[in-house]
């Protein structure tokens, strides 16, 4: 080989051999691979190459590491923090060195059962710019991921080409960008434009993991931490620490819309769907999509999720106990019961210490500085944060009574002055 391409930032290594392919001027395929990988049978799959050690062998003054390849220019560190450790490690090590690359059975991808895109995708807008960059546009990595159709950088949504991915084997053929953008392509017929908000979330998320290169972050943490997450929101029982399905589901399914989660193939069922999978104990791996669609419902991100499992005590962390916490709102008849079944916790911008905000349904809210040190830390009021309409009505009630100021904070269960206040705002 005597020259190699420069590889543009998030280049897919296809894009690149498809350049090389046409600077080179050879005619056939075979002549390519040999050229790139000293062997010309060498099968490659566009997602997952196979040789990449060979491949930096053969470029020219071996600028570039197998390493770098695999986490600049493959999807396998979209993949990586969500297999186990030593699957990935496995997954490295084939894509390095094997001739042809049983990849996808590593991932298990073909068992994830996440719709595949069909065709090669791109930004026209990255066109351009690439164009004027680069010289000439390429194939994004980034574009590619399953779910993924808007540009990130450009907010735009990405148009499909006629250019299958599932090209392998004999058939495997090089076409570049430039090649095919002489034809007319159709917009992605898929996407549902309302859901473009969910859209921009998954390419964020999805262009993060291809970015930031996170380790196997182990399946058993991760669950560990979608179950403190559900836990904290109300969707797990607690007595007899159960998910609550029913309740999960169709929150799920609104929060996405059927539509979408069809799209993506996605939806989800009472029994046994991909949500059951990811959230049981964890055996098997899920694709990355089904990660960030839970982490999105959660109203998380891939990011905040490795921070909260970097904080190992974040886990599992319940500075105000468990759950249900009682009302203390004296004036409703459920008065110091344990009614309240989900917390927020916060931070004190000044102390750091954690703020737990309870709502109940009476419309009472009140909040507390953490952690509880005893039992009876249950039962104190932080600050009200709203007394609601219960508290008002007995409010109104009791100031028609001829009773002391005292008297009526007492039985109200707040300060005197709060009465004054609230007094004033009735009037
Ligand atoms: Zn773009
Ligand atoms: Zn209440």
């Amino acid at each position: 080989m005597i020259f190699f391409p420069t590889i543009f930032p998030d280049e897919l290594l296809y894009s690149v051999f498809a350049r090389y392919h046409r600077n080179s001027g050879n005619e056939g395929r075979k002549q390519t691979m040999n050229e790139l990988f000293a062997n010309p049978s060498t099968c490659s799959s566009i997602w997952f190459p196979s040789q990449l050690e060979e491949l930096t062998r053969q470029i020219p003054g071996q600028v570039y590491t197998s390493e770098e390849l695999i986490q600049n220019h493959t999807l396998i560190p979209y993949f990586t923090p969500f297999i186990p450790h030593e699957r990935a490690t496995r997954l490295m090590e084939l894509v390095k060195s094997k001739i042809s690359s049983s990849a996808n059975m590593i991932l298990g991808r073909a068992a994830l059962s996440v719709k595949p895109k069909q065709k090669l995708l791109y930004c026209s807008e990255c066109v351009q710019e690439d164009r004027t960059k680069y010289g000439e546009a390429y194939w994004h990595r980034c574009h590619q991921l399953e779910g993924v159709y808007v540009c990130t950088e450009h907010g735009s949504f990405l148009i499909q080409s006629r250019i299958s991915h599932q090209v392998q084997g004999n058939r495997y053929q090089f076409f570049t960008l430039e090649n095919v953008l002489v034809d007319t392509d159709e917009k992605c017929s898929i996407i549902d434009y309302s859901c473009e908000k969910y859209y921009k979330y998954i390419a964020v998320q999805s262009l993060y993991l291809l970015n930031k290169q996170l380790p196997s972050v182990g399946l058993n943490k991760i669950h560990t931490y979608y179950v403190s997450k559900l836990r904290s929101e109300g969707y797990v029982c607690r007595a007899s620490n159960r998910i609550k399905w029913d309740r999960l589901i169709s929150a799920f399914r609104f929060h996405y819309g059927d539509r979408l989660l069809t799209e993506l193939n996605g939806m989800v069922r009472e029994r046994d769907s991909w949500l059951h999978k990811l959230l049981r104990k964890p055996r098997v791996s899920c694709h990355p999509l089904r990660h960030i669609l839970l982490l999105g419902f959660l109203g998380e991100t891939v990011e905040s999720m490795m921070d909260g499992l970097a904080e190992e005590k974040t886990i599992n962390y319940e500075p105000f106990g468990h759950g249900p916490w009682p009302c203390l709102n004296k004036a409703a008849n459920h008065y110091r019961q344990p009614v309240i079944v989900s917390c927020k916790i916060t931070r004190c911008s000044r102390s750091g210490n954690p703020v737990g905000t309870f709502t109940c349904d009476c419309g009472f809210i009140y909040s507390r500085t953490g952690p509880d040190k005893a039992d009876t830390d249950r039962f104190k009021i932080g600050r009200i944060k709203a007394f609601g309409s219960v508290w008002r009505m007995r409010h109104a009630e009791l100031s028609l009574q001829k009773l002391s100021l005292r008297r009526q904070a007492e039985l109200l269960g707040c300060d005197p002055q709060t009465i004054i206040n609230q007094q004033r705002r009735m009037i």
